[in-house]
């Protein structure tokens, strides 16, 4: 942001909208944003009520319901596109249909998650009912006391017991999706992301093992031999080059388009509910899980993916995603509002998919097949695309001016 010429204020330091960006933290989203006037031209990095897509027990809500909404509009057949996530319940409320589908599918592994946690704290698996029925003695015995505080809601989940592995190990991919509009919605999807690498060989005999079953940075770096320079990261360009070589392009862009699908539908299913501000952007971290036949399953939706960089490669990425965020919102002013790429980000939806420019398509008038979508493909031009981008609207300004 300095880079940019722009100056830090602080709470205390600055007069009352005398500034113009708020990377806030959601605290402060929950204090300030019903009481503060926000002036025009003013900028914060979340939607209000953004825990209606980020919080696990709530995306599930919203999906469901926007599947039968569109099995009711389309028929059942439709609803197929929402079967991206594994079966997943709340608890406690959910908990006596969870156990006629736990029985339903004796001998298949769950996974518990508290719905208000991340960085892999608080979840573990299990295969029997019995090591809930404990666990649920504990936290969920009817108390009386009011002084005992009421337990945390969890999610449980269908775990997906055969992920996709690379050197035998089991990783999940994180992907950028930035919103700037939710009425209409306006999606960016950001070219460039990471897959992050267990450090423990995959396997199905160990399910206590947090080293072997979770992903989450947070927990593999504590891991006695985690090295960040050494192989627990991949890009998703390196990803997608070595699936494609194993798999073949036709199959691996399937994979990828039925992320897009994914990225839209929940996007879509919260957009009714969330509460648009043109204030507000949101840039999401979608976590994505592989299985064996490489069909994407979303596991989560973070409103505040981590920014640390684990590595020299990691801090380039987060550096040019930060920087593309900010140039997509563009308080400077210097885009037209037209442009389909910006740095990293491809424009994927704007009140409907948006389709790739294709100059020969478009001399004749008919518009291209193919998605404006790019996830892991090449992005070491995005600064040279930026470059080319400015220097184009640079130039179409001063013709108009001049014309004027
Ligand atoms: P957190 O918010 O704590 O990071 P996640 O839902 O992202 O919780 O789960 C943490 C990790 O656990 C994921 O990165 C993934 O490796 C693993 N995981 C979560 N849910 C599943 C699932 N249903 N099947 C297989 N692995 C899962």
């Amino acid at each position: 942001m300095r880079g940019r010429g722009w100056q830090e204020v602080t709470s205390e330091s600055a007069q009352p909208n005398e500034w113009d960006i708020h990377w806030c933290d959601r605290e402060w989203l929950k204090e300030n944003y019903d009481h503060t006037y926000f002036q025009e031209h003013v900028r914060i990095c979340h939607f209000r009520n953004h825990y209606e897509l980020t919080r696990k027990n709530l995306m599930v809500k919203n999906l469901r319901r926007m599947k039968k909404l569109v099995e009711r509009e389309n028929g059942k057949m439709s609803g197929q596109a929402f079967e991206f996530y594994p079966t997943t319940f709340e608890l406690p409320s959910e908990y006596h249909i969870f156990v006629e589908e736990f029985k339903r599918f004796l001998g298949h592994i769950w996974i518990m998650k508290p719905v208000a946690k991340s960085q892999g704290k608080g979840i573990f698996l299990f295969k029997k009912l019995k090591d809930i029925t404990d666990w649920k003695k504990g936290e969920y015995s009817a108390n009386p006391d009011p002084s005992i505080p009421t337990p945390e809601t969890y999610v449980v989940q269908r775990y997906i017991h055969n992920p996709y592995l690379i050197n035998g190990r089991k990783f999940d991919i994180r992907v950028y999706v930035l919103v700037t509009s939710y009425n209409p919605l306006k999606a960016w999807l950001y070219r460039s992301g990471f897959a992050r690498f267990s450090n423990q060989r995959y396997s199905l005999e160990s399910i206590d093992d947090s080293y072997v079953h979770l992903t989450n940075v947070a927990i593999q770096k504590t891991a006695p031999d985690y090295d960040p320079e050494k192989g627990s990261k991949w890009s998703l360009q390196q990803l997608r080059r070595y699936l494609t070589a194993r798999h073949g392009r036709e199959a691996v862009d399937k994979t990828f388009s039925e992320m897009d699908n994914i990225f839209i539908k929940c996007l879509q299913s919260v957009q009714k509910v969330i509460i648009n501000d043109k204030h507000c952007f949101e840039m999401y971290g979608f976590d994505i899980l592989l299985d064996e036949n490489l069909k994407p399953w979303l596991i989560e939706i973070n409103a505040s993916p981590s920014l640390t960089a684990s590595s020299g490669e990691d801090y380039m990425l987060k550096y040019g995603l930060l920087t593309d965020v900010l140039n997509v919102i563009d308080l400077e002013g210097r885009l037209s509002g037209k442009e389909k790429r910006v740095g990293g980000f491809d424009l994927i939806w704007d009140d409907g998919q948006v389709m790739e420019d294709d100059s020969l398509w478009d001399a004749v008038c008919i518009s291209s097949e193919t998605p404006n979508s790019f996830l892991g493909c090449y992005n070491d031009d995005r600064e040279e695309q930026l470059a080319k981008l400015y220097k184009s609207l640079a130039l179409t300004k001063a013709k108009q001016s001049a014309a004027s």
